[in-house]
């Protein structure tokens, strides 16, 4: 990969910004998904991704976590580059060991609610702080029980995926990227595979999240929800940021025709 200089070019992103997306291309094929993408989502703060299908939303979420290779630019989240090391003033690309404890940091939850089929509500949130990050299992359960209560599944510790719905699914997701204790939650398109009186409870516990002080990106088309929890809302198309601001500026009052469209299309 090339590393963008970024020392003529204006810093877009404040420095202080827990994560930092500065310039970053990337490409399937002869397909340029993300094309000089830039951002910055201070520690504490709700971005929420907005745009049509296609517009590389999904692909910078996964970026962000280093599921996809960037082409160029960097991300960085908690003063780390993702993916890559510095010695002096040379990159190297991370080792799997060094992507999968960087990765830890960071939650996703995903449309579709992957839960391991064969384990119980608490044994899938128990899964990753035993098995990945080796804590005793008297303490992950105590914190997944702790979890459940969070989501509002308290009783159901031992219910598999399959004897819940949905929503209570994405909730115990939800719970299971948290037990890993991430510093950025991501969030992509949550609750748009859920049966709408479903995704109320889902964004209540997002919502919840961010007032107490969860950093989170988050792709939805809940256009309600980013009124009222986004500090940042960014309208994305073909693979540019076609205008970002505070929810007042972009939702009430855009100044492209592309983002009005857009949000004329989801109301
Ligand atoms: P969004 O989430 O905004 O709908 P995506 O990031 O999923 O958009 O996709 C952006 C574009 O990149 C789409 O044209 C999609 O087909 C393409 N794309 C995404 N992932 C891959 C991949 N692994 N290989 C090839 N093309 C991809
Ligand atoms: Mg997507």
């Amino acid at each position: 990969m090339t590393m963008t200089q970024t020392t003529t070019a204006p810093e877009t992103s404040p420095a202080e910004a827990l994560v930092q997306i500065r310039r970053v291309r990337k490409s399937f094929g002869a397909h340029e998904v993300l094309r000089d993408i830039s951002l910055a989502v201070p520690a504490g703060s709700v971005t929420v991704l907005l745009g049509p299908s296609g517009s590389g939303k999904s692909t910078l979420l996964r970026c962000v976590n280093h599921l996809e290779t960037i082409d160029g630019g960097r991300i960085i989240v908690d003063g780390e580059l993702i993916g890559y090391r510095q010695a002096g003033n040379k990159t190297h690309e991370m080792t799997p060991r060094q992507i999968a404890r960087q990765r830890q940091g960071i939650g996703m939850v995903f449309q579709r609610f992957n839960l391991f089929p064969h384990l119980t509500a608490l044994e899938n949130i128990m899964e990753a702080p035993v098995g990945v990050a080796g804590r005793s299992r008297a303490m992950a359960k105590g914190r997944a029980l702790e979890l459940l209560d969070r989501v509002g599944l308290g009783d159901f510790a031992g219910h598999y995926p399959a004897q819940l719905s949905g929503g209570q699914q994405q909730r115990i997701a939800i719970a299971r990227a948290l037990a890993m204790d991430p510093k950025l939650m991501l969030f992509d398109e949550p609750t748009s595979a859920l049966d709408p009186e479903l995704v109320g409870d889902v964004l209540d516990v997002m919502r919840e999240l961010a007032r107490d002080g969860m950093t989170m990106i988050v792709v939805t088309h809940e256009i309600g929800f980013a009124r009222g929890v986004a500090d940042q809302v960014v309208f994305m198309d073909g693979g540019v940021v076609v205008e970002a601001g505070p929810p007042h500026e972009v939702l009430d009052r855009p100044q492209r025709q592309r983002t009005r469209n857009f949000l004329e299309s989801v109301k």
